[in-house]
């Protein structure tokens, strides 16, 4: 029997998501998400995928990691699908942080579970937690490939002009300070689907994505590499977010320590969890923004410009890294339901050749799909991102499978 499955785990750090897969067929077989692990009132949601189940919840505490992923173990196996099965070829992990130096999805030995350890510092929140899943996942299967699957490996083509900040160098590389980016495997998945919807070869074409989720960032693909992003040392870069202030002038920081005599811990959380649209207007759900402006609240107005100014300023920024831009392309939460923001992103574009038209953008649903009118200079596009797919299409070549 040809092990053709791969299980796709996905650890934070009192979460643990997870999608087991078929990849002959690239099909789902199972999701499902334990959360508030550590706490009495973790929760486990599994959904099988095949044969019509129906989704099962259990509660109680689940103490820890191995607890989790054991539980979700038992769930599997329960729908036939059990992580003893021979059929599963390989575990697919996400890994927040790679460094420099993962620049592709890699099979875990105890060197790489060192490096991705000494990643810590510059990933506090998700290293950690990324390492406790492959460990756990280890010590289940011991005998099976664990593969990391890094967010930021599609971002280690951007040249140094992009990927340095203009800091003093010795500082910057004694504590590894420079530009990483993040989501990557978004960005790689949707760049390269985006070609795909353009009936072209990734080679053959730039995209500018805009992943616009709870967190969001901006990419600029040329050729199907990356060469520009805007999140940075860490997440808190680039575009407005949901709870992110994104680009800040950074004396702000100074400027908050010395008159407010805020601590950096607490300016961190300011910054991280307290601003972006929910700081601007005490929501970040573009849904609920929408609702607020359609009932003439101004500060969800004004969450909302500062939101849609932020990303043209992008926009228009990676159009001049690209120089020649065939496509940009919407995903995410935000990106591929939110069709007033893309209208606002792209309206007052028509110079650069790019508009989008009513009816396709208002259209709900469906898969990859062009939303700018026939015969557009460049094209913009919805495309649904797959980041689980992509990790376990990226752990399936991996470990020799697709072969076939
Ligand atoms: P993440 O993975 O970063 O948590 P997602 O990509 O799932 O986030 O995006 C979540 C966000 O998508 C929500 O905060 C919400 O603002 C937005 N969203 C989801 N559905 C819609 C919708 N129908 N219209 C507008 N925004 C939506």
């Amino acid at each position: 029997m040809t092990a053709t499955r791969v299980l796709v785990l996905n650890s934070g750090s009192s979460s643990l998501k997870y999608q087991l897969l078929d990849m002959r067929e690239r099909a789902r077989l199972a999701t499902g998400l334990v959360e508030r692990i550590g706490e009495r009132t973790s929760r486990l949601k599994h959904t099988p995928l095949t044969g019509g189940g129906e989704s099962r919840e259990r509660g109680g505490p689940i103490a820890d990691h191995d607890a989790a992923l054991k539980a979700v173990a038992a769930e599997l196996a329960q729908d036939g699908l059990g992580l003893d099965s021979p059929e599963l070829a390989a575990i697919g992990h996400r890994v927040v942080h790679g460094g420099k130096r993962f620049t592709e999805p890699t099979v875990v030995d105890d060197a790489v579970l060192a490096e991705i350890e000494r990643l810590i510092p510059v990933a506090p929140l998700h290293n950690p937690a990324n390492l406790t899943g492959i460990r756990t996942a280890r010590s289940l299967r011991p005998d099976l490939p664990q593969v990391a699957v890094f967010d930021t490996a599609f971002h280690t083509t951007m040249p140094e002009s992009a990927a340095r900040y203009a800091i003093d160098v010795e500082t910057a590389d004694r504590h590894r300070v420079r530009r990483y980016g993040f989501h990557g495997t978004s960005h790689a998945y949707v760049s390269r689907a985006t070609a795909e919807l353009l009936g072209k070869a990734p080679e053959e074409v730039n995209v500018i994505v805009l992943h616009l989720g709870n967190g969001a960032s901006a990419s600029a693909v040329r050729g199907g590499r990356c060469v520009d992003t805007s999140m940075g040392l860490t997440p808190l870069e680039g575009l407005v977010m949901g709870t992110r202030s994104g680009d800040i002038d950074p004396a702000v920081i100074f400027h908050l320590a010395r008159v407010a005599e805020m601590s950096i811990a607490e300016i961190d959380d300011l910054l991280n969890k307290k601003s972006g649209l929910v700081g601007l207007c005490g929501d970040n759900d573009m849904r609920e923004i929408r609702r607020m402006i359609d009932e003439g609240d101004e500060r969800a107005q004004l969450a909302f410009d500062i939101y849609i100014h932020r990303l043209k300023k992008y926009i228009g920024a990676y159009y001049a890294v690209l120089g020649r831009v065939d496509a940009v392309v919407f995903t995410a939460g935000v990106g591929e339901n939110a069709a007033p923001v893309r209208e606002a992103a792209v309206a007052g574009l028509e110079q650069l050749g790019l508009a989008v038209d009513p009816e396709l953008n208002a259209a709900r649903g469906g898969g990859a799909r062009l939303i700018s009118p026939a015969g557009s200079r460049v094209a913009v596009a919805v495309v649904p991102t797959d980041e689980e797919l992509e990790i376990a299409t990226q752990t399936y070549a991996l470990v020799g499978g697709g072969g076939d």
